[in-house]
């Protein structure tokens, strides 16, 4: 018999990292708020739940990749959320990326019902997540963890250990998406600078992102930014928002000053009240600089 897991959120992440457990063999008892979303996934690999409730009932592992804080506090608390069922022993694999605080509270309340929480905040877009080759960054009770990894294996590349402190990965998420998104703004300044100067923003994109910024985020973004290409949304600007709001919440809490970090929570919050927050994020950083500069 296949071994079941509970899974909740079939979003642009979710959606795809389902379709690879299934295909490693696993059957999901899944729940999406939307529940027309389970017909992509194979019907004689999953149990349809109504509740985040029923997706943990009788699991002893539950994946959970939802958009935000509140929503996930909802899913684990709520009159029909999953520490009503969820089994004493049992690990929730938490991937969404949310606040060290959130991850530390919801640690503690799954002790209380003898579970236990470990957070896997991932990097890596859709695209990735389809391809088995997403980041995990992982923290929380080591033998949780070590139960969790073998799972997370068909789902990534690589996952590295934050240590017992559950919110450690999380941490590390925010730093990393803060990384990503000063560096999208720099990428859509200095192509935008180019272009107005008569220049092709591919070419010199091209040109940094093979010599002096040769990594993944200068090549990646750097040819959305520069081509302009905002489809398909794999990661909306408001979730791209919701980031820079954790960055600037933990600067805050840990006294650690970040300027840049509040230059680029307007740049996003500026997207989202121009309503471009259900666009993908290349365009809330992108088009906002090029408007600025009158192209
Ligand atoms: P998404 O918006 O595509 O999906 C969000 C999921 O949350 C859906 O399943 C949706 O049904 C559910 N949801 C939202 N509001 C809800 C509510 N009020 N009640 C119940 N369910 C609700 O988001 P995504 O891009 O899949 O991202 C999921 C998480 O992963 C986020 O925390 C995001 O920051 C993080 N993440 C995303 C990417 C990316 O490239 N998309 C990459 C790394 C991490």
């Amino acid at each position: 018999m296949k071994k079941k897991i509970g899974f909740i959120g079939l979003g642009n992440m979710g959606m795809p990292m389902a379709k690879n457990l299934i295909e490693a063999g696993y059957h999901l008892q899944v729940y999406n708020r939307t529940t027309s979303k389970t017909e992509e996934l194979d019907a004689t690999s999953i149990t349809i739940c109504r509740t985040p409730a029923e997706a943990a009932d009788g699991v002893k592992i539950l994946i959970s990749m939802l958009s935000e804080d509140e929503v996930l506090k909802e899913a684990v608390t709520g009159e029909e959320g999953i520490l009503k069922t969820f089994p004493a022993g049992a690990v929730h694999i938490s991937m969404s990326t949310i606040a060290p605080d959130t991850a530390e509270e919801l640690c503690k309340l799954h002790k209380i019902s003898d579970n236990t929480y470990v957070a896997s905040p991932v990097f890596g877009r859709p695209d990735a997540a389809a391809a088995r080759k997403l980041f995990i960054c992982i923290s929380g009770d080591p033998d949780a963890k070590e139960i969790a990894k073998p799972i997370l294996e068909f789902l990534g590349q690589r996952i590295v250990d934050f240590g017992e402190k559950v919110s450690g990965a999380n941490v590390v998420k925010v730093a990393g998406n803060f990384m990503i998104i000063t560096s999208m703004e720099m990428m859509a300044e200095a192509y935008t600078l180019a272009e107005k100067n008569g220049l092709d923003r591919a070419q010199v994109a091209d040109f940094f992102g093979t010599t002096l910024f040769n990594v993944p985020i200068f090549q990646n973004y750097g040819k959305l930014i520069a081509t302009k290409q905002f489809e398909p949304v794999g990661f909306k600007t408001k979730l791209g928002f919701k980031d820079t709001r954790l960055t600037l919440k933990i600067a805050q809490a840990s006294l650690t000053p970040m300027p840049t970090a509040m230059l680029v929570h307007n740049r996003l919050q500026s997207a989202v009240a121009k309503g471009w927050g259900e666009s993908d994020w290349v365009e809330g950083v992108s088009r906002g600089v090029s408007e600025d500069a009158g192209v």
